[in-house]
């Protein structure tokens, strides 16, 4: 017989690892299954937004997370050509917020530490090396398929959480639709030990740079500074990853870029996609597996912790307060949909466009309007609760 739990969570990255802990700090019995042999150390986000930082706090994680990252209060918006620096301070939104800055941190710490968590309240409880291969649902639960290291095995839950990444097995196995686009570019990242703030006036933690030919974001998490710049669609990965690129790239940078050591280069695509739905029966996706964006903002782990979030309340519900699960779970659906479709692409399409405007003209009247708004209070503390995500909880909130 398949062993039963409450929850089956598929993927221990930063959103499937949240919903798990969170679950089970609950007395919900989850079940976290990874097809990895461990939680991968790869580096894609390092920042957590104030308020991903709040429920941080609340799961009890905060402080150790702060112990691995970096306080950044302040973020910029940069010109290559002209040099002009517009700097946003959260110390501003701090009568809003608890933690007025955002951390870098690399996402991997946070799976690590929470699925180090949840095997020392429940050694079962997180399954590394099972990669779930197919599920069936009925009108009573779910049966979870995963292939381990010996044989396939078969596990029963009430509900199947799909935090499975972009290329989620469980949303390809419903069918959901993934609407949106591909960006025709690529985008390479580079990190390095280099002591790039030495070339630089004032360069914070978080830096935006436009330039109409090649645009870029620098980025400091604790061990590296991490380089991220788009790169031609024909551009063959191979030249994209090799040293002559690499030197490239930083002789733009610091001027000596053969100097520069990067022990970790990545090509990478970048879509802006939505799920048609986040929820069929039984089964629910979120984190990645319901919504792709570019990293410009760093919006993609946020919502879908935030995903996961409102999803855990609403199960806390169904569980404790005996809620009628069919209702809550469609509103699961329509608020997390709405809010990444309204907020997080068209956030996130936005910023990439007030980098990469192709002329020096063009560049010039966008770095004006975004002068205008820094130099309104108004505008610009709306403009940081926006890039906070504080305003995308308060507007999923608003949806019934
Ligand atoms: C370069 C880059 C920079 C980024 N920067 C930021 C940032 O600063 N801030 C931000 O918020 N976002 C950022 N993002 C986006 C962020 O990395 C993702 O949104 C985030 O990783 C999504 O988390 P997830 O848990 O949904 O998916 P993933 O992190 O992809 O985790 C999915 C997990 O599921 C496992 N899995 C897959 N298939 C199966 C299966 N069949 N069975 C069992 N397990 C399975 C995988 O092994 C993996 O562990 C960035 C992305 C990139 C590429």
């Amino acid at each position: 017989m398949a062993e039963r739990f409450q929850v089956i969570i598929a993927g221990a990255g930063p959103v499937g690892t949240v919903a798990a802990y969170r679950l089970a700090t609950m007395g919900i019995k989850v079940l976290l299954l990874e097809s990895a042999s461990h939680c991968t150390e790869d580096l894609r986000a390092s920042t957590f937004h104030a308020a991903t930082l709040d429920m941080m706090e609340e799961l009890g994680v905060l402080d150790e997370l702060e112990q691995q990252g970096l306080r950044a209060p302040v973020y910029q918006y940069r010109n290559r050509r002209t040099e002009e620096i517009l700097e946003f301070d959260l110390g501003e939104i701090a009568d809003e917020v608890r933690h007025p800055y955002r951390l870098q941190c690399e996402q991997y710490k946070l799976s690590r530490l929470l699925a180090a968590r949840l095997l020392a309240m429940d050694d079962k409880s997180v399954r590394f090396s099972h990669r779930i291969v197919h599920f069936e649902q009925s009108a009573t639960g779910v049966r979870v398929h995963a292939e381990a290291p010996l044989a396939i095995e078969a596990f029963d839950a009430d509900y199947l959480i799909a935090a499975d990444g972009a290329n989620s097995i469980v949303r390809k196995w419903l069918g959901v639709k993934f609407d949106g686009f591909t960006y025709p570019e690529k985008f390479l990242t580079l990190s390095t030990s280099w002591p790039l703030e030495k070339h630089f006036n004032q360069l914070a933690y978080v830096n935006y740079i436009a330039d109409p030919e090649e645009w870029c974001v620098l980025l400091r998490v604790p061990s590296v500074w991490r380089v991220l710049v788009p790169a031609a669609e024909t551009d063959e990965d191979s030249w994209l990853l090799s040293d002559e690129k690499k030197n490239q790239v930083f002789d733009g940078l610091c001027s000596d870029g053969a100097a520069v050591r990067t022990p970790h280069r990545t090509v990478y695509r970048v879509h802006q996609r939505v799920a048609q739905t986040f929820r069929m029966g039984r089964v629910l996706l979120t984190g990645d597996s319901a919504h792709l964006n570019n990293p410009l903002g760093g919006l993609g782990m946020n919502s879908g912790i935030h995903d996961v979030w409102n999803l855990t309340d609403k199960l806390r519900q169904i569980y404790f307060d005996k809620a009628q699960a069919e209702l809550l779970l469609d509103r699961y659906d329509r608020q997390r949909r709405t809010t990444v479709t309204e907020f997080v692409q068209a956030q996130t399409i936005s910023n990439k466009q007030v980098l990469e405007d192709g002329d020096i003209e063009a560049q010039a009247r966008q770095q004006g309007r975004m002068a205008e708004l820094l130099a309104d209070a108004d505008r610009r503390r709306d403009y940081m609760l926006t890039q906070s995500m504080v305003k995308s909880l308060k507007r999923e909130a608003a949806i019934a």
